[in-house]
């Protein structure tokens, strides 16, 4: 059957085609790049280049006051360097702290300012995000900020553009002990994730942000280190 020329049908075709193609590239593109160790226009860092046993312990979503200082000292006893994602949200409230981090030899980088999703976010949200965050990791001390972890490690789908066009690294990591999400807070049980799950070159997620259970957190990174170095794993900053 012929539809007239000034068909509502045929009027309705062509963008009904464009807005699904435009919507079936966005969903390809969200699905490609939602596992850790693949990103759209940039691949992320998510082990440590050398695969030897190595493991990078990095802390996210501090510096808090409750967690940060006694893991800088759990840190020292063991002679242990870390990487730290920061927000500069809480750099603000705890500028000493930062620069504690930065003075005892670890390495800090950025984890945005507000610590919201960077998806579906203006160019601008996002750039004011990064920019913020690093200009405060800058005031510790620390003058080059190479490396950003998206909140949530979603890194969809300007964040990695507009990371690639400040020249640095997106980092989301290899293992995320699930027992750090649980309640109650089970410092045995999220060791041994750990200590179960690791392999060479690893770099693992554990939070020092949060106010809470401070006691069983840092008896669980003491029961992760003592147990890597059981294993004859040493320890290194994500750039080292
Ligand atoms: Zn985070």
């Amino acid at each position: 059957m012929r539809l007239p020329q000034n068909s509502p049908v045929k009027r309705f075709a062509l963008p009904c085609i464009i807005v699904c193609a435009v919507i079936l590239a966005a969903a390809a593109a969200y699905v490609y790049s939602r596992p850790w160790h693949r990103g759209f226009i940039v691949t992320p860092m998510y082990t440590l280049a050398h695969t030897n046993k190595t493991a990078a312990l990095t802390f996210d979503d501090g510096p808090s006051r409750e967690r940060t200082p006694r893991l800088l000292a759990l840190l020292k006893k063991y002679n242990v360097t870390a990487t730290f994602f920061m927000t500069g949200y809480h750099i603000g409230q705890y500028p000493e702290i930062a620069k504690a981090v930065y003075r005892d030899g670890h390495l800090i980088g950025n984890h945005s300012f507000h610590h919201r999703r960077l998806i579906f976010k203006s160019p601008s949200y996002i750039g004011r995000e990064i920019d913020a965050a690093d200009a405060l990791i800058r005031n510790t001390g620390q003058t080059n900020v190479q490396y950003f972890r998206p909140p949530y490690c979603k890194k969809i789908l300007l964040l990695p553009l507009l990371l690639k066009l400040r020249g640095k690294t997106l980092v989301t990591g290899t293992y995320d002990p699930p027992s750090e999400y649980k309640t109650p807070y089970n410092s045995t049980n999220i060791a041994n994730e750990v200590l179960e799950n690791i392999t060479p070159g690893a770099i693992i997620f554990l939070h020092d942000g949060s106010g809470d259970n401070a006691d069983a957190f840092i008896d669980s990174v003491e029961r992760i280190i003592q147990g890597l170095r059981a294993q004859g794993y040493v320890f290194a900053r994500i750039d080292r």
